[in-house]
């Protein structure tokens, strides 16, 4: 499929972008590389000076990158300029940071002085990316911060229904003084990714989306015996123990199921609820759904956003459809949404057998599955019996017994009395069909390093 802005609230494509060509790929590359040669020399302190005033022009602009974002995904409007900000955090975490993470680590070895064996990271080169567009500038921030701080250099393949949002950060880095070839957008097909790989130039992969897209891009990396990071789908578990503030935990159930138009890859898409305190969470968290309100996106009074495509409201019904025939129990909430944008009514699946494909599946949208659990042992065995392994929630007025329970789930991240999180200075990742590898801290900043060691003898 070609790149184009298409407003999903409307409908209307607004532009359509050509596919770069192999020629063009080529040469991005080729100024990837030469840009490379400088940038890995340059001293840390001149990178983060770069990243700090790539966050600074965002915030001083944050109302115009906010609507880009609402009109090429349909993000309430609220969120995309919360986006913005979480962007500028992150590149000012490691404006901040990267100088304290990159330096040396000295081993203590016995016989040798106390730095006489060193760790250095020095980077490897060009770095591929490949984004989706639910958070079109967060997903390019999350690896471009670090990669620049490490002294690597970037070249993007975007999703193809966020082509503007692409080159918004394209020219962010330019107004921020990157010199031609740190950080190239390229509208580049997936068939482009054999090219990429193969380029002795590039040195690595990050991939986030979906599990079709990190097995293709992975096994093209292993081919060319190149590292991939995966961060893939999920359905986030979010228990309810009967010691919690049961009402609290159905507000936050809302917002963690419908933030971004239930479409995030941490969203709580499994609410799982001990049996004594199930009926009372239940009739809170439906009064929460039929209260949001679908609308405009650009208007500040929506809380319920369109799906970022018709093809995409349109897959998810199919999914709900699939699910009514496996013998689960469907329901809408709420009023009916209005006709025009790609929406999708809330929708509630309860009796789901385990094992069968809705529960292995990710509903990516406002489709909630619920899960009546005898105890916390049975709430654990249901959170871990999905194929995903990426966030997590536990809510309980018992702290000690949370974290107890957040050790027992097979996730890569867990979130007491809240829904999973992002943060800009708190790593990101997760475990099973959820991916491998790290975004954000230091983990992410040292994924595509040499961790070179030195030894004085
Ligand atoms: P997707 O179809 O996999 O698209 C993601 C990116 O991969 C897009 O740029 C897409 O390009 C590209 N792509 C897809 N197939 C490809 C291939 N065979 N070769 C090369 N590139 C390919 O993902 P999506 O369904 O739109 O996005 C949602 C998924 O991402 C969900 O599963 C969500 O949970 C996951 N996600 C994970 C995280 C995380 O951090 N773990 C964060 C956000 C989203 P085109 O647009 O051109 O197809």
């Amino acid at each position: 499929m070609g790149y184009a802005t298409t407003n999903p609230y409307t409908g209307e494509v607004v532009a359509t972008f050509p596919t770069a060509t192999s020629e063009e790929i080529d040469a991005a590359i080729a100024r990837a590389d030469s840009a490379f040669q400088d940038w890995k020399t340059t001293p840390v302190r001149d990178r983060a000076g770069l990243l700090q005033k790539a966050a600074d022009l965002l915030r001083g602009d944050s109302r115009r990158y906010a609507e880009i974002l609402t009109l090429e995904m349909g993000k309430l409007i609220g969120e995309a300029e919360a986006e913005v900000e979480l962007s500028a955090a992150m590149f000012e975490y490691y404006a901040r940071a990267s100088e304290q993470l990159l330096a040396p680590r000295y081993l203590p070895v016995r016989g040798l002085g106390d730095t006489d064996a060193a760790l250095v990271d020095e980077p490897m080169g060009v770095i591929f990316t490949v984004e989706p567009w639910n958070f079109p500038y967060y997903q390019i921030v999350r690896t471009l911060a670090p990669q620049l701080a490490a002294g690597n250099v970037v070249l993007l393949k975007h999703a193809s229904n966020v082509p503007q949002s692409a080159a918004a950060i394209e020219e962010l880095m330019r107004r921020a003084g990157a010199p031609e070839g740190l950080f190239t957008n390229i509208y580049a097909s997936h068939e482009a990714s054999e090219q990429i790989l193969a380029d002795p130039r590039v040195r690595g992969v990050a991939l986030t989306g979906s599990e079709e897209a990190g097995a293709s891009i992975a096994s093209i990396a292993a081919r060319n015996l190149k590292k991939s990071t995966l961060e893939l789908g999920g359905a986030d578990a979010f228990i309810v123990l009967e010691d919690a503030d049961v009402e609290k935990a159905a507000r936050w159930a809302v917002i963690g199921r419908h933030w971004n138009g239930g479409q995030v890859c941490v969203n709580s898409k499994r609410l799982i609820v001990v049996d004594a305190v199930y009926d009372r969470f239940l009739e809170a968290y439906k009064k929460g759904v039929a209260a949001l309100a679908a609308g405009d996106p650009m208007d500040p009074a929506t809380t319920l956003a369109p799906l970022s495509s018709q093809k995409a409201a349109d897959d998810l019904a199919r999914l709900v459809l699939r699910a009514a025939e496996e013998g689960v129990t469907v329901e809408e909430i709420g009023a009916p949404v209005p006709e025009r944008g790609a929406f999708v009514r809330p929708t509630l699946l309860t009796d789901i057998p385990l094992g069968s494909d809705t529960a292995k599946t990710e509903f990516f949208g406002p489709v909630t599955q619920l899960y009546r659990a005898v105890d916390e042992d049975d709430a654990v065995r249901i959170a871990n019996a999905s194929p995903f392994g990426l966030g997590g929630s536990v809510f309980s007025n018992d702290v000690a017994r949370a974290q107890r329970v957040a050790r027992r789930l097979d996730t890569g991240m867990v979130y007491i009395n809240q829904p999973t999180g992002v943060k800009a200075d708190l790593p990101f990742g997760g475990v099973k069909r959820s991916g491998y590898g790290h975004e954000l801290t230091d983990l992410g900043l040292k994924e595509f390093v040499n961790e070179k060691l030195v030894v004085v003898r």
